[in-house]
């Protein structure tokens, strides 16, 4: 399967240069930045630290896409929205890992999987949290808001640029789903000053930022006198690519459409 990486130079990117050289059936087709990046020329296995490849960073994206069966972008909402009705246009696989996607940018990538592309997009495409998500909403189900507040934690990187995670909401919806709730409408994502005592039924977030922590995610249930922790770690961003790549080799034999991570797994 031909794929393209979309912003090649970032660390996603050059994790996903090293994951898809790896992979059985997967082959790196081109590797692009946008217009301007200081990465355009360079090679983009020698910039992801794995040998030679061939693959010049590229800013001609129409060029690529005609050349491929599939895209991995781990980039920006609007760059992620822009690829989706590209990828329609061809009917490609399009794998989305950027987060931090308002709720119109989530409206129009769901149009253009109508429209042709086979997408799938999930704030976490690893293995671990999709499991912990399972999980959450299980624990969730089982202890009712009465007698148990969820909370959510999270730590990355101070490179990070949205808050809370996509991990950190997909989570979120997992426990309301759990509780049959709208996340939207009972969650609590910021708390500063007098905030009075907690809302029962609420879905709580906390989040910290620092050093190079890739990510961390605890769902917390917190009852009278006990307290259930489910937790997950990334320690290698490898994790979200092999799940990525996973998913591409996984949607090409799928109906145009939107798709979980969760689908993609079986879970
Ligand atoms: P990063 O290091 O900043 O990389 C993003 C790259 O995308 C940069 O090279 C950036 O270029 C490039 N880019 C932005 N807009 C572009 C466009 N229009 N065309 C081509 N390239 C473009 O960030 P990261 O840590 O790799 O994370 C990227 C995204 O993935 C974030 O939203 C992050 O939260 C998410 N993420 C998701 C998962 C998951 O499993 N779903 C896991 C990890 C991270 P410039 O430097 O020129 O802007």
């Amino acid at each position: 399967m031909k794929l393209v990486i979309l912003g090649a130079a970032g660390r996603m990117g050059r994790t996903l240069v090293r994951v898809v050289k790896e992979t059985e059936g997967a082959k790196l087709s081109a590797a692009i930045e946008r217009e301007g990046s200081l990465a355009l020329g360079n090679d983009a296995g020698e910039l992801a630290g794995a040998g030679h490849l061939g693959i010049p960073v590229s800013s001609d994206l129409a060029a690529a896409l005609d050349a491929a069966d599939g895209v991995i972008d781990f980039t920006a909402p609007a760059s992620s929205v822009a690829v989706a009705h590209d990828a329609a246009r061809r009917g490609l696989v399009h794998i989305i890992g950027t987060t931090g996607c308002s709720e119109s940018d989530d409206a129009a990538i769901a149009r253009a999987a109508q429209a042709g592309a086979r997408i799938v997009k999930s704030g976490n495409m690893s293995l671990g949290v999709n499991l912990l998500a399972v999980l959450a909403e299980q624990a969730a189900r089982a202890l009712g808001p009465d007698a148990f507040d969820v909370e959510i934690l999270e730590m990355h990187h101070r490179h990070k640029v949205d808050a809370p995670s996509g991990t950190a909401l997909l989570l979120g919806e997992a426990a309301a789903a759990g509780r049959e709730i709208a996340l939207k409408e009972q969650s609590v994502r910021v708390r500063d000053g007098h905030t009075g005592p907690r809302e029962a039924g609420t879905i709580g977030f906390a989040t910290l930022r620092g050093g190079s922590v890739v990510g961390d995610h605890q769902v917390i249930l917190a009852g009278e006198g006990e307290r259930i922790e489910l937790s997950h770690r990334a320690e290698d961003r490898a994790i979200f690519a092999r799940g990525a790549v996973r998913a591409a080799l996984w949607a090409r034999g799928q109906s145009p459409g939107l798709y979980s991570m969760r689908q993609v797994l079986g879970f």
